[in-house]
């Protein structure tokens, strides 16, 4: 059994998308970043390939190189995927965090777990998807962008 951890964070930018477990969510600003930004699924792929000893995502997929261009970071997350299934891992759960002081995302959780469910093939109980602000306080707090934490088991 091997636990991982995934941490990450992009910066709020006006004239971006806001892409989070690949659900677009409607909002003045959005993440900057060399893929699509989405920092929840960043942070999911680097607590699997944390709990593999497999690196991070900077490693797998450089953000100098132009073919991540634009990346849709579930199609990322399917690499990763197949990544730890060729290391003989299956994924027993994963919690993730997403820290945000707007928007409110509550509304869109269920679509970020079956677009995160479907492509790391775990079912309903496997996947714990939660969100909170930091008060106000700090970069989240001011709204200067948005953070994620992901721990997994791996069996
Ligand atoms: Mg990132």
């Amino acid at each position: 059994m091997r636990i991982g951890h995934g941490y990450d964070v992009h910066r709020l930018v006006p004239g971006r998308p806001l892409i989070l477990g690949g659900v677009i969510i409607p909002h003045p600003t959005g993440l900057l970043g060399h893929s699509d930004a989405d920092v929840l699924t960043h942070a999911v792929m680097d607590a699997l390939l944390g709990a593999a000893a497999l690196g991070d995502i900077g490693r797998h997929f450089p953000d100098n190189d132009p073919a991540y261009a634009g990346a849709d970071s579930l199609a990322l997350l399917g690499h990763v995927v197949n990544l730890i299934r060729e290391k003989g891992f299956t994924i027993e759960n994963l919690d993730v965090t997403l820290i945000a002081q707007r928007p409110k995302v509550a509304p869109y959780i269920p679509l970020m777990k079956e677009n995160l469910m479907r492509v790391l093939e775990v079912e309903e109980g496997q996947l714990n998807l939660k969100a909170t602000t930091e008060e106000g306080l700090g970069f989240t707090g001011r709204e200067e962008g948005i953070s994620a934490h992901a721990v997994t088991l791996l069996v």
